[in-house]
């Protein structure tokens, strides 16, 4: 599309909700910058377009010392401070939240289960390649019966002499297609409901009975591999189960909380996204004898994108510097999640809006961000289970 300007990614918001950087921080955001402005970028439109990763990124973000995340360098992360890596997650994800996510792998839900609750062997022979880059691994919760209500699975696992018998299936699972290995959950204690009786595994491609299936036609987060893992009498060895018997649920949940900050630093950047080509768009395009951001409707608009960008950061990283003192951080966690992503789904809804028919063409970001605005709405924890989750806080569980 000739006529919209090229997105530049430069730095569009406030340095209110980070405080000043270091100079190696901008460094850092400065290189994430130019690598997906120059590089990756320009390999998203056709993987969008024909859902699939490109695998070329995988070398490229190594290259650059942009993956490893804060998993230390003695398991072969980069050993970053949490708001660091938060920052150059929202950078590269102002084009793309599946690079937001890639970037998240080492210390997402997977790399923060087994190094919080891993075995110092399960961290030698699964999270150093997960760190570094060489590896690639995915969190098998949800089932094809139980999405928000998690802890309601039915995949099983049997003990036997050699170790566990596993059957059932996992939907939705990030990285199915390339992932080396997967991160599970299983009812060991057939008696048990809810959360209880339930175990995590490791579960290695190439395992027999193990077979992993694509889910093809994703609305947004194309470039995102997601698909089914089965399990018929799938059989792993004991040293395969992460945590203690019956426990598997808290590790679940604790690597949870560390992806959710993550997602709100994604969303973060897919607003500063919207945000940034609506501005270089409006000041363009002409209309009516003037500028379409020379119009108070356009005005008022943008006006509401910043105010969510700068209130979603604000809020993202207090989260984010409460959790890094080691304070209670659950609650701000959930609020910064919550009110990041519904900003992301209005504030995209509002880039599209002004970028006319272009912003239905899959050529332009803001229809990239819409796309991926209402998957983010559901995954990670869906607007419904985070305000249940909020108003708990207060009012006691009352599900
Ligand atoms: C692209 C993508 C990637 C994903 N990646 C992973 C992954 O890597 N690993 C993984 O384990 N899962 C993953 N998921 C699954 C995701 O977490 C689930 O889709 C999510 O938990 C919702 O589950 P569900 O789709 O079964 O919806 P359901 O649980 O059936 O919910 C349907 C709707 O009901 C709403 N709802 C729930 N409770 C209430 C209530 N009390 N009151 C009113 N409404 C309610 C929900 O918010 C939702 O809008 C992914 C999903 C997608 C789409």
């Amino acid at each position: 599309m000739t006529d919209v300007p090229t997105t530049k990614l430069s730095r569009i918001e406030s340095a209110a909700a980070t405080g000043p950087l270091s100079g190696e921080q901008e460094e850092l955001l400065e290189k994430a910058r130019a690598v997906v402005e120059e590089k990756i970028g320009p390999l998203l439109w056709e993987s969008e377009r024909n859902e699939y990763f490109p695998e070329e990124i995988v070398p490229i973000f190594a290259e650059a010392g942009l993956f490893g995340g804060t998993i230390p360098a003695e398991f072969g992360g980069l050993g970053w401070d949490l708001i660091t890596h938060m920052l150059v997650i929202e950078q590269v994800s102002k084009n793309s939240q599946v690079l937001g996510s890639y970037l998240a792998v080492p210390s997402g839900p997977v790399g923060a289960g087994l190094f919080k609750y891993g075995s110092q062997e399960q961290k030698e022979r699964w999270l150093r390649p997960l760190a570094d880059g060489t590896s690639l691994a995915g969190y098998g919760l949800t089932e094809p019966r139980s999405g928000t209500d998690a802890a309601n699975m039915i995949t099983r696992a049997e003990r036997s002499d050699d170790g566990w018998v596993l059957n059932g299936a996992k939907m939705w699972i990030d990285w199915a297609e390339m992932g080396d290995f997967f991160l599970i959950f299983a009812r060991t204690d057939p008696d048990s409901k809810g959360a209880k009786g339930i175990t995590s595994f490791v579960v290695e491609r190439g395992t027999e009975g193990f077979s992993t299936h694509p889910q093809k036609g994703k609305l947004g987060l194309r470039s995102l591999s997601v698909g089914e893992l089965r399990f018929e009498n799938a059989l792993l060895p004991d040293e395969n189960r992460v945590g203690e018997v019956g426990k598997g649920f808290r590790v679940a949940m604790g690597a949870l909380e560390d992806t959710r900050l993550q997602i709100a630093a994604r969303v973060c950047g897919g607003l500063a996204g919207c945000l940034e080509e609506t501005a270089q768009y409006a000041t363009g395009r002409e209309l009516f004898g003037k500028t379409l951001a020379g119009f108070q409707l356009t005005q008022s608009k943008v006006a509401d994108m910043i105010l969510a960008l700068e209130a979603a950061r604000s809020l993202t990283y207090q989260a984010a510097r409460a959790k890094a003192a080691g304070e209670e951080a659950t609650k701000a966690i959930i609020a910064a999640k919550l009110f990041a992503q519904e900003s992301y789904m209005r504030t995209s809804h509002d880039a599209v809006q002004i970028l006319g028919g272009r912003g239905i063409i899959d050529e332009t970001l803001v229809n990239r961000h819409y796309r991926d605005a209402k998957i983010t709405e559901l995954t990670g924890g869906s607007n419904e289970i985070l305000r249940l989750l909020l108003s708990e806080s207060v009012l006691g569980r009352q599900r």
